[in-house]
């Protein structure tokens, strides 16, 4: 225990340092690829979506590719799609190759390494299927997966099993949730549905609605979410029509992927303004990445920043086992150290759980650092964040 004690109360002691200055992101007139466009199209997310870079070819317009990059975009034709908005791809440092939007977008070598105990769907999702696009984990809730496409696919994707662009025909069949629907009408605990995917925002409004009201239409599903990305890869997607649309089913809340404070532009705050105006609570989900977000100064800044747009964070993951993301998992105890620096050093609004997703299917489970010493009866020996001892009776 007092081991326990000096390991990571000298944890909390290390000099938090100071973020390194990245390079500020370019207007997108100042990127020759795109100088020319008009700011009406840029706005639109149909154009951003159609002008999406899918190529290595495109993509050497706009960065210079390093070996490892030229690489894995040669191998990555076939496996899980490249697809970079023109919006992220102005947020990318051209001449960094560790910028952190960059290794989230661009393809390496290492993706196509496969490393023991790596698995194609390491939280066992298809097992726990019911219905076709259904995952049926927890008692009382449900998670339906809308679509397999996304704004821009992320390399740790963890369900690059299903996502990307190899156009299933059956995409856009009207039918293709009616087994799903039935299932969670005749069961009646589940009470909460997550609409997530691949990207649900990437549907066009009429799908997206036609869905949700055939949720809100069972009377015991109390509350819908959805997962997306789309506010921080494409926050022209957030339209007045999609919000007043969302706005009709209210309760709905919504959980976004942020990985990096770069992420929260000036742009992607107008889009979780508009959602937050319209009274769509907004929570964060971020993904534990080595070089990316597992220094506890660049997790503190993004959980802070997110506070200032009116995000809440909420979990952040351990990168899943799924084949092929070894080069971006880091040890449980870097994410327990971040966690450490969080708790009790800023606002508790501001401190997510730290979750690993149980191998095989268990679920989330929380993992953090431990704040009880020991239990005896009626006695409680605490610790808190700056490890001072305490004892609660009981
Ligand atoms: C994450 C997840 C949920 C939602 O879990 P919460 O902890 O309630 O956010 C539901 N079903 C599955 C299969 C999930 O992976």
């Amino acid at each position: 225990m007092n081991n326990l004690l000096t390991v990571e109360a000298k944890a909390q002691q290390e000099v938090i340092a100071q973020p390194r200055q990245t390079r500020k992101s370019l207007d997108y007139q100042q990127i020759s690829l795109y100088k020319d466009v008009n700011p009406l199209d840029w706005e639109d997310w149909h154009w951003q979506i159609k002008h999406r870079i899918r190529t290595r070819e495109e993509l050497a317009q706009i960065i210079k590719l390093t070996p490892e990059e030229e690489a894995g975009l040669k191998k990555a034709s076939g496996m899980l799609s490249l697809a970079i908005t023109p919006y992220w791809a102005t947020l990318i440092d051209p001449e960094d190759p560790n910028c952190p939007l960059r290794r989230q977008a661009v393809p390496v070598n290492t993706e196509f390494v496969v490393s023991p105990h790596e698995m194609v769907d390491p939280c066992a999702e298809d097992r726990d299927s019911p219905a076709p696009h259904l995952v049926h984990r927890y008692p009382d809730r449900v998670l339906l997966l809308a679509t397999d496409h996304c704004a821009m696919y992320c390399r740790h994707c963890t369900r690059r099993r299903l996502v990307g662009e190899h156009a299933s025909e059956e995409t856009d069949s009207p039918g293709r949730f009616d087994a799903a629907i039935e299932y969670i009408k005749a069961n009646r605990k589940i009470r909460d549905v997550l609409i997530s995917g691949g990207d649900p925002l990437t549907l066009e409004d009429e799908q997206l609605e036609s869905l949700i009201q055939k949720i809100r239409a069972i009377s015991h599903v109390e509350f819908l979410r959805i997962g997306t990305r789309v506010p921080v890869t494409l926050p022209q997607r957030i339209t007045e029509n999609l919000v007043t649309m969302l706005k009709k089913y209210s309760p709905i809340w919504m959980s976004i992927h942020f990985n990096h404070p770069k992420e929260i532009t000036k742009r992607c705050k107008i889009a979780c303004d508009m959602l937050s105006d319209a009274g769509i609570p907004l929570g964060s989900q971020s993904v534990l990445l080595k070089g990316i977000n597992d220094r506890p100064y660049v997790m503190r800044k993004l959980v802070q920043e997110l506070l200032q747009i009116r995000v809440r964070p909420y979990y952040i993951y351990q990168c899943d086992p799924v084949k092929g993301t070894q080069h971006f998992r880091t040890p449980v105890a870097v994410g327990i150290n971040i966690m450490e620096k969080l708790r009790g050093h800023t606002s508790g609004y501001a401190v997510p759980t730290y979750v690993i997703d149980g191998p095989g299917g268990g679920g989330k489970i929380p993992v953090g650092p431990n704040y009880i010493l020991s239990q005896a009866k009626g006695k409680y020996v605490l610790r808190n964040y700056k490890g001072k001892i305490y004892t609660y009776l009981e």
